[in-house]
């Protein structure tokens, strides 16, 4: 049926073949390599992906991918069409670009990349907060709220470390150690998942109640080098940070991060520095100021934020004087 043969051609044509498209992405790699050996940068030679790594595919919407009116997806390749559990829609008016498929602990997710027009984001006004990250409570605001750490997580690792002895103790390359493995992979996940939707939550509930947050700004790595190294980083200080800047981007939210260095020391009231231990819990001053610990931060947090930007951006003094 020579009818047939044309539109199969004509469909070759439009969209490459999955081997295509994984050169493609080789292209990609290869090609990324050769601009960073020209900028004299760490070249870092492209990482050879067994087929055990190989979990994504990326496709371009309209070549290789349709969204269909029903919203499922169709794939070059495949036959028929796939239902999506859509977590959103995507927004109304904007350009779909690229989408990729990939294989996460047992599920499939597609994700797209879409360019949203350029919307003015108007300042908000509003109240400010100071935010103190810490071990023993998650967060605290210089407003007296504190957030605790997630309780659940030392039963999370508890866990893992027992699929991770069982793991270890199965045959190589046999089926059980397979299905442990997929268990392990989805426990992982399962955790990532849920401490990601609580930072959601909070960053969101901070974004909404104020215009401007001030934080530290931690080095996550260095402090993981610590012997606190597993609770900074259960912690999660650096995806709290990116979720609140990211969300106060887009709400018109300021977000300063200052220098963390005495921020735990200095007396919010008098601006006295005195040196605190680990354990000390309680701020107390010669100048009479009794307050958490991790309270007092968050207010010294607050007001270097403040008398950095100045007077001029209309936030207003801190209720305190700050000493220089
Ligand atoms: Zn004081």
């Amino acid at each position: 049926m020579p009818q047939q043969a044309r539109r199969r051609r004509r469909r070759r044509g439009r969209s490459p073949g999955p081997s295509r498209r994984v050169l493609r992405r080789l292209d990609k790699a290869f090609s990324a390599f050769f601009r960073r050996l020209k900028a004299k940068g760490k070249a870092g030679f492209p990482r050879f992906r067994a087929k055990s790594l190989f979990d994504s595919a990326e496709f371009r919407v309209g070549d290789g991918v349709t969204i269909r009116k029903s919203k499922r997806l169709g794939i070059t390749g495949i036959p028929g069409e796939i239902k999506v559990n859509w977590h959103r829609d995507l927004p109304a008016g904007v350009k779909v670009g690229a989408a990729i498929l990939s294989r996460s602990a047992g599920s499939w997710f597609a994700c797209f990349q879409v360019t949203v027009p350029d919307g003015k984001v108007q300042q908000r006004d509003g109240t400010s907060v100071g935010i103190d990250v810490g071990l023993s409570s998650l967060i605290a605001t210089s407003d007296g709220e504190t957030f605790e750490t997630l309780p659940w997580t030392k039963r999370a690792a508890k866990k893992q470390r027992r699929l991770q002895r069982a793991l270890s103790r199965c045959k190589r390359n046999s089926k059980r150690r397979a299905k442990v493995r997929r268990n392990l992979a989805r426990h992982i996940a399962a955790t990532a998942n849920r401490r990601r939707d609580i930072l959601h939550k909070l960053s969101r509930s901070l974004v909404d109640r104020y215009a401007f947050i001030a934080l530290e700004d931690l080095s996550v790595d260095r402090l993981a080098r610590s012997m606190f190294a597993k609770a900074v980083y259960n912690a999660a200080w650096g995806q709290i940070r990116l979720f609140l800047e990211y969300k106060a981007t887009n709400a018109g939210v300021r977000v300063e991060v200052v220098d963390p260095r005495g921020t735990s020391q200095t007396c919010p009231e008098c601006g006295a520095v005195a040196a605190k231990t680990l354990s000390d819990r309680t701020h107390h001053c010669e100048c009479g100021c009794v307050l958490d610990r991790n309270l007092a931060a968050a207010k010294v947090i607050l007001q270097k934020a403040v008398s950095r930007m100045g007077p001029e951006h209309g936030l207003g003094a801190p209720s305190v004087p700050v000493a220089a």
